[in-house]
């Protein structure tokens, strides 16, 4: 049997995800990374978007939006600040996220969060993404 890696995928109010499998592939504050059994450790800052991983051939998709990941040779940990599944992500509710971030974002002249409304807007898109790619890979 292959090597395997253990993905654990936690937030604040629940655990998401623990199992073996072959390959992550994070989205990084600075990028994507990827991580195979035995890499060297290491730490970095998540941003917002989709991380992947691979298990008997299957490609599987999560939402994570901000936090950590730490990599060691045997195991993956996400400590995000919201993470689902792609079959767990509610579309309609992340279209109507979308509607409400573009129309802040549209209000050119009044006094709005911008950081907010463009971090809620690229959430939104990026869970619509997530539930498409799963869907599209069969597996959610
Ligand atoms: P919304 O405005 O719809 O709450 P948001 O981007 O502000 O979206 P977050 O702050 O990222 O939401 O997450 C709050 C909680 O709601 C988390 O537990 C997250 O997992 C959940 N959540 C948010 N949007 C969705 C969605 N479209 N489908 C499933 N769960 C969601």
């Amino acid at each position: 049997m292959s090597k395997k890696l253990l993905l654990e995928i936690v937030t604040p109010d629940h655990k998401v995800l623990s199992q073996d499998v072959d390959y992550v592939g994070a989205p990084g504050a600075l990028g994507e990374f990827g991580v195979l059994p035995s890499h060297i450790p290491f730490l970095s800052a998540l941003g917002i978007g989709n991380l992947y991983y691979k298990d008997e051939g299957r490609t599987h998709y999560v939402f994570v939006s901000g936090g950590f990941a730490e990599v060691t040779p045997e195991k993956v940990t996400i400590l995000a600040e919201a993470a689902e599944k792609a079959a767990d992500i509610d579309t309609e509710r992340a279209r109507k996220a979308q509607d409400r971030a573009q129309q802040r974002l549209a209000r050119a002249q009044e006094k709005i969060d911008y950081a907010r409304a463009q971090a809620s807007l690229r959430r939104s898109i990026a869970r619509m993404n997530c539930r498409n790619s799963g869907e599209k890979a069969g597996t959610c």
